[in-house]
């Protein structure tokens, strides 16, 4: 065989087309199929640019060349050269770019050889994913998570194009950091040099970049590798890629504007739709409101209405009960729904009950008549202007649940989602984006009897609810009291959400220390804890720091929505599965007894 400098490509797979007819050109790629039509070999090449189909008649090769390619197999690498050739009229694939075409061979090379696949690199491949994982080589081989993980490098691109060209500067921060009060358990690394010391892998950059606005670096990004070592959900992976940015003398408008425009430009290179800026910007209690979750899909409507004011004085003690200790009475419209089924009324029923529900009351408004089972109770008048109140015309369906207002607005949020699924009214194709802001500073956490940072524990209070935090300290017992002002305060706190899914997070920052410190000393961190998890930010406070505000992206999440899959494991070249195994590299592993000797480990015996 020639050199391999003699068969090099001087094309791709995918860049031949009619005006190349006569053109003697080399290829080199992977044999995706081939064919034996009467003693001529039609082989489809590929590479990651595309296919081409190639020719090899025993008339034009070499006896020896042609036993090579008649050996040939899926995926096998080889080198041909020969003439580009207009296809025969009759045999043009008009779904390949190259289908106009095909290359006479005129020699032929086995570069590199294949042990036959252990499942077939097609568009639908049927493997299963622990399979597939194993050999991740040979699934992204496959076109859909070639195009992913083309897209995603796209996205990665224009948010470094916009991001610098808006003044932002790229920082690279530490892998090997100081264990960090992030929320989620840490992945440590043993020190050898420092025996019996750890440091942690980043669960985010956040005090670091921080940090950066205290030395006055004011536009931060980074596309940043987080590692949080939690039980994992569908969409998360023990590492994942955060568009991490932060920027100084800004208030929480600044950090929007600077992401709406982003993600403006990341979907008009990337997938050529517009996306309207600015987003809305509704708060916490706004949402929880309206949608009964705290990442709304706004793609449809069905928003929850609020019939406490109607239900009250209704005389139905199930209504009465609940809004006379404080609860609400609340429902959703299902346009058309009047035709629901006694089934289907059950089983709903059975989902809400499985949301928390006690039951789902409904009225039914039948072309004949209105359906209730709370008729009797409520009366027509009651019943009629519940249905006004909702917007539930003839021919639709009011679903209501009565309980404590998060519980109700939760309850019925899960139900909308569900019958907009069901239903199929959530339109595929269309991002609507969402800020929600405002969220409650903390959560009351009755295990512990203590308060918990509903976010992240160096979000700053909304101005006008700082003197909650003061006041709280003189108040009540937090549990007990249901009015205890750190209840009230509200965060400087946002997330943006894209159709259902949060895709990132972020605040305004404290930018003093003694706030610093009394917002810990909520959380029950005491001066020393704090000093030993993360003394080196609270005294970087003492040094003027600017007042500053960020976001993290979840570029993982972003990609997934945009290439429009299930999975986040196919926007991540190498994911691990849900129990954070690498199947390919089969990582996690043991180590050798020397090397635990050199870090001074030992390992505990079950
Ligand atoms: N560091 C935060 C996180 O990882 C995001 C932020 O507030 O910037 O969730």
């Amino acid at each position: 065989m020639p050199p391999f400098s003699e068969l090099k490509r001087n094309r791709t797979c995918g860049q031949l087309r009619l005006s190349d007819v006569g053109s003697d050109v080399r290829l080199n790629g992977w044999v995706n199929s081939y064919r034996n039509l009467g003693g001529v070999l039609f082989i489809d090449l590929r590479d990651r640019y595309g296919l081409t189909q190639v020719v090899i008649d025993p008339k034009i090769l070499a006896p020896s060349q042609f036993a090579e390619a008649e050996r040939s197999r899926s995926e096998f690498v080889v080198a041909v050269s020969g003439t580009v050739n207009r296809r025969p009229e009759g045999t043009i694939n008009s779904r390949l770019a190259t289908g106009e075409v095909e290359v006479a061979v005129k020699e032929f090379h086995i570069l590199s050889e294949s042990k036959t696949p252990p499942f077939e690199i097609a568009d639908n491949c049927s493997a299963n994913e622990q399979l597939r994982l194993e050999y991740r080589y040979l699934d992204l081989r496959r076109k859909p998570l070639q195009e992913n993980l083309r897209i995603r490098h796209e996205v990665a691109l224009a948010v470094r194009n916009y991001l610098s060209g808006a003044g932002f500067y790229e920082i690279e921060t530490p892998l090997l950091i100081r264990s960090t009060p992030e929320g989620a358990r840490d992945y440590v690394v043993p020190s050898r040099v420092q025996k019996g010391k750890f440091y942690a892998l980043p669960q985010s950059p956040q005090l670091l970049k921080q940090i950066l606005m205290v030395s006055g670096f004011d536009r931060y990004f980074q596309l940043a590798r987080c590692l949080r070592d939690e039980d994992l959900r569908a969409d998360r992976q023990p590492e994942h890629t955060q568009i991490d940015m932060e920027l100084s003398y800004v208030t929480p408008e600044d950090v929007w504007t600077a992401v709406e425009g982003m993600l403006a430009e990341v979907f008009k290179k990337v997938l050529g739709i517009s996306i309207p800026t600015p987003f809305p910007r509704h708060s916490y209690a706004e949402v929880m409101d309206r949608w009964g979750i705290d990442k709304p899909d706004i793609r449809f409507g069905m928003e929850i209405v609020d019939l406490t004011g109607v239900a009250k004085g209704s005389g139905f003690k199930v209504f009465e009960d609940t809004i006379g200790s404080g609860g609400v009475v609340k429902g959703i419209v299902l346009k058309g729904g009047a035709t629901y089924s006694r089934k289907q009324i059950d089983d709903l029923t059975d989902r809400a009950k499985s949301f928390g529900a006690g039951g789902l009351a409904y009225v039914l408004r039948t072309e004949a008549e209105d359906k209730s089972p709370i008729l009797k109770f409520i009366g027509p008048a009651v019943k009629d202007k519940m249905c006004e109140v909702a917007g539930a015309a003839k021919g639709d369906a009011l679903f209501i649940v009565s309980d404590k207002r998060l519980k109700a607005e939760s309850i019925l949020g899960q139900l909308r989602l569900y019958l907009g699924r069901e239903h199929k009214l959530i339109k595929s194709g269309e991002f609507r984006c969402l800020w929600v802001t405002q969220f409650p500073m903390f959560e009351f956490n009755e295990e512990h009897g203590r308060f918990d940072a509903m976010h992240n524990i160096v979000s700053h209070p909304v101005f006008e609810d700082l003197p909650f935090i003061d006041e709280g300290f003189t108040s009540k017992l937090p549990g007990t009291d249901l009015g205890h002002p750190w209840r009230k305060a509200r965060a400087l706190q946002y997330d943006i959400v894209i159709n259902g899914w949060e895709i990132g997070s972020g605040g305004q920052r404290i930018n003093r220390r003694d706030l610093q410190e009394k917002i810990l000393a909520i959380l029950g961190i005491d001066n020393e804890r704090a000093d030993r998890m993360f003394g080196f930010l609270l005294r970087a406070l003492e040094y003027g720091a600017p007042p500053h505000a960020g976001i993290a992206l979840g570029l993982d999440r972003l990609v997934t929505l945009m290439v429009n899959t299930d999975s986040i494991r196919d926007v991540i070249a190498f994911p691990k599965t849900a129990q954070a195994i690498s199947l390919m590299d089969s990582s996690p592993s043991p180590i050798e007894p020397e090397q635990l000797d050199e870090l001074g480990l030992i390992i505990k015996a079950e």
